[in-house]
């Protein structure tokens, strides 16, 4: 083992990765996780897109490599500060437990856009109003239902909630979320073909390989019908359905729909620890995001020396997206343990 360190905060996808990476070199890591299992936003999902990939096995994958000598994994450890002193980066957790090392990675990725901040769209009011991590829950259980336990013969999928938005202040594009409908109607159409789906959208964007490609199967094959306008309120009926009001902007016509089961395709903000620990070292981008010092071959550095970001915590990536920017965030780490 090389006798330098590097302290990682955040056991999700990037911080995994880049422990990987690092611990293989030869560096000693300490890898720092908040919550009690490891894997990040990777736990909730059951199949990915675009090719619908068990997210259990590339989980299991990245955790099988963490056995290396060279790591050290600390879970249930919520780091509250971080900060540079006497030569070392030191994360403290909310024991006042310090860990100390030579380089600092942060991999503190991201959380969804809390529903009920739309109130207009009835999410914590009404049952059959469900969120996509709900119904990706569901879909792990292999039986997607309505809160009465009922099949549900009309879905509706609604895209751009709480990004794209000006009231809720995420100008932004959350980027996972369009495809991710098209993957879960999809889904849904495979085991109720008889049932319809309905995807309410702004534009979808389908710029990653084989979007394009699901997106079409999903119309060609299940029959998903895309529906371009935003839902302005949903209410529910006396037999707990729910009744949607939008506007199709391709006719310009109101419209209204009574579906069994509303989704929303909640997009992605900053987590907290990334906001906390990104301005308590003053590299705070827009939205509460992680900055790096620049998106052309400085994306994975910060303005402070010895400081590093990887994944989500800068902006929304996608898994193959996050894996490739851990794996650059490490070549980063190792070629600055090697100079020091
Ligand atoms: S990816 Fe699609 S659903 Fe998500 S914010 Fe962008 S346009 Fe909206």
């Amino acid at each position: 083992m090389k006798n330098k360190s590097v302290i990682i905060i955040g056991a999700g996808v990037a911080g995994i990765e880049a422990a990987n990476n690092i611990a293989e070199n030869g560096y000693n890591v300490t890898l720092i996780e908040k919550e009690n299992l490891l894997g990040g936003n990777l736990k909730n999902y059951a199949k990915l897109f675009p090719d619908f990939y068990e997210a259990g096995e590339v989980k299991n994958n990245l955790i099988n490599k963490l056995n290396s000598e060279n790591i050290n994994v600390y879970n249930n450890n919520e780091i509250t500060e971080l900060f540079f002193e006497n030569n070392k980066w030191q994360a403290v957790n909310s024991q006042n437990q310090k860990f100390l090392a030579d380089a600092a990675l942060l991999t503190t990725g991201f959380t969804v856009f809390d529903a009920k901040r739309k109130e207009e769209l009835g999410y914590g009011i009404y049952d059959n109003v469900i969120t996509s991590l709900e119904f990706e829950n569901m879909y792990k259980t292999g039986k997607i239902t309505t809160k009465q336990g009922n099949i549900p013969e009309r879905i509706a999928f609604l895209n751009c909630v709480g990004s794209r938005d000006e009231k809720v202040g995420n100008h932004y594009c959350s980027r996972v979320c369009c495809i991710n409908a098209v993957k879960q109607a999809s889904e849904f159409k495979e085991i109720y073909p008889d049932s319809q789906a309905y995807c309410f959208y702004m534009d979808m964007r389908m710029a990653g390989q084989f979007y394009e490609e699901l997106y079409r199967k999903s119309q060609e094959k299940h029959n998903v019908i895309y529906i371009r306008g935003r839902i302005s309120e949903a209410a529910a009926t006396l037999d707990n359905k729910i009744q949607i009001k939008s506007e199709d902007t391709l006719s310009g016509l109101p419209l209204k729909m009574t579906v069994d089961l509303l989704v929303l395709m909640v997009g992605i903000e900053a987590s907290i620890g990334t906001n906390q620990l990104a301005s308590q070292n003053e590299i705070n981008g827009e939205y509460g995001f992680a900055k790096s010092k620049g998106l052309y071959g400085n994306d994975n550095i910060t303005n402070k020396k010895g400081l590093f970001l990887a994944g989500t915590c800068k902006r929304p990536l996608t898994i193959p997206e996050t894996i490739a920017d851990a794996k650059a965030a490490a070549n980063q780490i190792i070629k600055y343990l090697n100079q020091i």
